[in-house]
């Protein structure tokens, strides 16, 4: 679906999309089941705030353009939040038809129906007002869901926003990260090109801090917008972590999604290392790709998981078997080729690739070339809850880098700061700007 053109042969190919698009009919009945709820739980679920009945009732009544257009202006990432949201913990979690043990409203399926039709059809570059251009200069480091929100609503308002990224796609974890059977790279990339026909620019391949220096990006800029989301991923200190067979998460999962020279040729069983969403993730992953064997290990117990317990047991249905209180102790190598993976308690578990998912870095250091903005003990950027402002009165943030956890969350801070933006710089924003839409609105 995408113009982005992408090498063939990646492993991500092979993965089927979990939630096909729907067709026109079942779209429409599916709308019919909504009970159109005053004061609806599920709106007041959605970090963005989308009204959510008003475009369900538009899908009903064949008004297309006017559903995308309510889902984009509270959540201009309203296309890839519908294929990777946690729904079921968020708006369709809150949807009253729980309450009567009855299926909920299939919330994100009928919203990616409503936006990748319009997609499709070439017309959303045309659904939201634009303003005249205001002469304001906006930069945010990093492609990402926040960054792409912030730019993507003041480039509504009339600003040059410009996303800067040390990768050449833009997206972020969208493009990079998210598993194939939610939205493949091709998704991400098709929804860019969406923000793109808004006024986004990308300046990919140039990393903040090192190709361009934080003192020059405020220099040229009237505003920096910091979404970098986190670093990369935290390494094993045992023996045998060193050499082949054992690889971090994000990157393992970056490579299957987008290199094609990523194989799993000789691996027929896997050990995935970590209790997130990531570690079942990568699970699940290695089982849709044919390894044999896929084990998830946790040191703690399911219920101290901070994986979502529908993931897991999506996780099991695919095969993954799930080994509790399992903590690694060394890495078995002969003639440096991974054998196994030992632990603590002796149990050896033999495989040909460990994925560890236990955690990311955070990006301090980058955060700390700005002055005045600070960061926590953790090394999240520190940032006002109301407004995503730093200690710098240039400098915003928002996403994984201030504590976010999710697509959605992130693209609320990209709104959040961008209203905020707007009131410091005195750009006078419209009545029906798109950034004013979704709960939470306040004339900042
Ligand atoms: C494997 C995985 C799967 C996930 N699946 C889901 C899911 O299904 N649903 C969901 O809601 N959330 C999911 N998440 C979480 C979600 O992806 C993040 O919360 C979200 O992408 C955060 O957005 P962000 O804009 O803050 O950062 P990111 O998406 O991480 O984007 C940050 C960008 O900044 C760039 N960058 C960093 N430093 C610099 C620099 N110095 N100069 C220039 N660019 C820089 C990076 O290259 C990156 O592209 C997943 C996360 C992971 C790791
Ligand atoms: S709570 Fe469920 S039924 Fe009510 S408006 Fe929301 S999606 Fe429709």
């Amino acid at each position: 679906m995408s113009a982005t053109p992408l090498p063939q042969g990646r492993l991500e190919q092979q993965l089927e999309d979990g939630k096909p698009l729907y067709t026109e009919g079942e779209a429409v009945a599916e709308a019919h089941r909504c009970l159109f709820c005053h004061d609806a739980p599920c709106i007041t679920a959605c970090p963005t705030g989308i009204d959510i009945p008003r475009f369900i009732r538009k899908i009903g009544t064949g008004n297309l353009r006017g559903s995308a257009q309510t889902i984009l202006s509270a959540n201009l990432l309203g296309y890839s939040c519908a294929r990777v949201c946690p729904v079921e913990v968020l708006c369709a979690g809150a949807c009253v038809y729980n309450a009567w043990e009855r299926t909920p409203i299939a919330i994100g399926r009928l919203q990616r129906y409503a936006t990748e039709t319009l997609f499709a059809q070439g017309e959303a570059g045309t659904l939201l007002p634009r303003a005249a251009a205001n002469g304001k200069r906006i930069a945010c480091v990093g492609a990402g869901p926040a960054s792409l929100a912030a730019a993507g609503y003041l480039a509504l308002e009339g600003c040059e926003a410009t996303v800067f990224d040390r990768n050449p796609l833009p997206g972020g974890l969208n493009t990079t990260g998210v598993a194939p059977y939610k939205m493949p790279a091709e998704g991400s990339l098709r929804e860019f090109e969406f923000l793109a026909s808004l006024g986004v620019r990308f300046e990919g391949g140039v990393e903040v801090g090192r190709d361009v220096p934080a003192a020059k990006l405020l220099a040229d800029h009237d505003a920096v917008f910091l979404g970098p989301g986190l670093g990369g991923d935290t390494t094993l200190a045992i023996p045998g972590a060193e050499g082949a067979g054992v690889q971090g998460a994000t990157a393992w999962i970056e490579r299957m999604k987008l290199d094609p020279t990523a194989s799993l040729a000789g691996v027929t069983r896997a050990i995935v290392v970590g209790g997130g969403n990531t570690a079942i993730d990568a699970a699940r992953e290695l089982a849709q790709l044919g390894v044999a064997e896929v084990s998830l290990l946790y040191r703690r117990t399911q219920a101290d998981m901070s994986g979502y317990a529908h993931e897991l047991e999506a996780a099991r249905a695919e095969g993954v078997r799930f080994v509790e209180r399992a903590v690694p102790a060394a890495f078995v190598r002969e003639n440096s080729v991974l054998k196994a993976l030992r632990l603590s308690d002796g149990r050896e578990f033999p495989c040909e690739l460990v994925v560890l998912a236990i955690g990311q870095a955070s990006l301090a250091a980058l955060a700390q070339a700005f002055p005045d903005v600070a960061t926590d003990a953790k090394g999240r950027i520190v940032v006002d809850a109301e407004t995503g402002a730093t200690g710098n009165a240039k400098v915003w943030a928002g996403g994984d880098a201030t504590g976010g956890e999710l697509v959605v969350t992130g693209v609320q801070d990209g709104k959040r700061a961008a209203r905020a933006i707007a009131k410091a710089l005195g750009i006078p924003v419209r009545d029906d700007a798109p950034m004013l839409a979704g709960h939470g609105t306040v004339r900042t």
